[in-house]
């Protein structure tokens, strides 16, 4: 069976040695005789990795002490729903960086329990670039600000972040960019993923967030509440077991790589290598123009025409590279390079953008 390489943005492509492991161990994991996905969530062998699955998470991120971390289910999507839920009690006024369909999502659902104030916002120019705030823009009396640190549609990330005061709780979507690069933790009250971009497979959704942000609105449906799924480790219910242990493959090969500083050099070498392509070429142009605001995981790009874009879809899928169709609100193509796609894929993909143009002579 041949392998294609796969650009999609989500579900996305794994690293190889990650699903080796998984093939290897799939009928019998850790000498139990039972896959993953037959044994009880309650027993030692899942127990065993649920746990490591936290303490390598941990180790990646330097998570501090005083942060839980909670493998749940409902995508990034029930997060929206969930974070105003459990933490809006006072003012119930919620702070947006609006650079996208993820923030615009997400303060949809702030609304059935708050109000959202924009402080910033680049719809004006179809969120091709991150809009520029500084600290003053926030409002005094807003509960948590949120944010999204890359916008896996518009092939935008945002990288410097004001300094705050102290009080103010930094919420951010970190679905489609955490795992890539060293973050700070501590600088967020809240910092959610769902699994399926860059650190595993569908099914699971990763919360860490600060402890004294537990408990803050009584009486909530238990699955929807911080503090029962904190309390509980997790497993008030059946977690997403398979999904986790993938992702513990995920953290274990993280740090075999030696960890986040070092998959984020590899990640900006892929990306600069195709945003330098693409800004050489008169063909093809990136639709994001500044360099600071261009992601490193969703690179989009344009050829001079639709017409010309779906015959680069399709001559790219004749030779295996598969999902480079650009998402139907940016249209052209979109080149997702999560950690999982190696650098010689970026090379063979700029080596068959190249062969496109010199058919069009
Ligand atoms: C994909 C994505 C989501 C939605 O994730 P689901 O798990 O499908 O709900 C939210 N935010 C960002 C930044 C995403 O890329």
């Amino acid at each position: 069976m041949e392998r294609v390489i796969n650009f999609s943005a989500g579900p996305s492509v794994l690293p190889l040695a990650v699903l080796h492991k998984a093939q290897s161990e799939l009928l019998s994991v850790a000498g139990s005789g039972q896959s993953v996905m037959e044994m009880s969530h309650r027993s030692p062998v899942f127990e065993h990795i649920l746990a490591q699955a936290e303490t390598d998470l941990r180790t990646l991120l330097g998570i501090p002490e005083n942060y839980k971390v909670l493998f749940l289910q409902g995508g990034a999507s029930l997060q929206f729903t969930m974070i105003p839920m459990n933490l809006l009690k006072g003012t119930k006024k919620v702070d947006f960086i609006h650079t996208g369909e993820w923030s615009k999502k997400a303060m949809a659902e702030v609304k059935r329990f708050g109000s959202v104030n924009v402080v910033a916002s680049s719809e004006a120019t179809q969120f091709d670039r991150i809009p520029s705030f500084s600290a003053k823009d926030f409002s005094d009396d807003a509960e948590y600000i949120h944010y999204v640190s890359n916008n896996t549609i518009f092939g935008t990330r945002l990288t410097e972040f004001p300094k705050l005061p102290n009080d103010k709780i930094l919420v951010c979507d970190m679905s489609s960019d955490i795992l890539s690069k060293p973050i700070d933790v501590s600088r967020h009250g809240l910092i959610f993923a769902g699994a399926q971009k860059n650190m595993g497979i569908a099914g699971l959704t990763v919360v860490i967030l600060r402890e004294d942000l537990l408990g803050r609105v009584p009486n909530l449906p238990p699955m929807l509440d911080y503090k029962v799924q904190a309390d509980n480790a997790s497993l008030y219910n059946t977690p997403p077991c398979f999904s986790i242990y993938m992702a513990g493959l995920v953290f274990e090969w993280l740090l075999a790589q030696g960890g986040l500083s070092v998959i984020e050099a590899k990640n900006e070498a892929k990306a600069k290598l195709l945003y330098d392509y693409l800004d050489a070429s008169p063909f093809y142009r990136a639709t994001v123009p500044l360099t600071k605001d261009r992601s490193i995981m969703n690179v989009c790009f344009v050829s001079p025409s639709p017409e010309m874009d779906a015959a680069f879809v399709k001559f790219a899928e004749a030779k295996g590279l598969v999902n480079l169709k650009g998402h139907r609100l940016v249209g052209g193509m979109r080149a997702s390079i999560y950690n999982g796609m190696t650098i010689e894929n970026v090379q063979t993909l700029i080596r068959v953008l190249d062969e496109f143009v010199q058919r069009q002579r």
